[in-house]
């Protein structure tokens, strides 16, 4: 995924109550069903300089602990679409024959 699509569909910021609230959206896997759930990884004083929210958001995107790096598509993926380290489930469906 692109990081525009990755900040879009698993990076949420929500202002709430003079706090601007940074949470990132974790895959878990149980059972066959993928399932999602919010994470909170920051909090910032509202009116704080987006460029430094944006900081925040990129070192998020570079945390191996929520996105992996494939090195056959070479596309950022959440960690919970990695099979391993390096390889996401897409690429080791498609090329490896592993079955989900
Ligand atoms: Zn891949």
């Amino acid at each position: 995924m692109t990081p525009d699509e990755l900040k879009r569909d698993f990076i949420q910021q929500v202002a709430e109550s003079g706090w601007l609230r940074l949470s990132v959206r974790l895959i878990i896997w149980s059972g066959q069903e993928p399932q999602s759930r919010w994470q909170l990884v920051g909090v910032f004083p509202t009116g704080i300089d987006t460029e430094e929210v944006q900081e925040a958001i990129n070192a998020i995107l570079h945390d191996p602990r929520y996105f992996g790096v494939c090195t056959e598509c070479n596309e950022r993926q959440p960690s919970g679409w990695m099979i391993s380290d390096d390889l996401c489930q897409s690429c080791a469906s498609q090329h490896h024959q592993v079955l989900f």
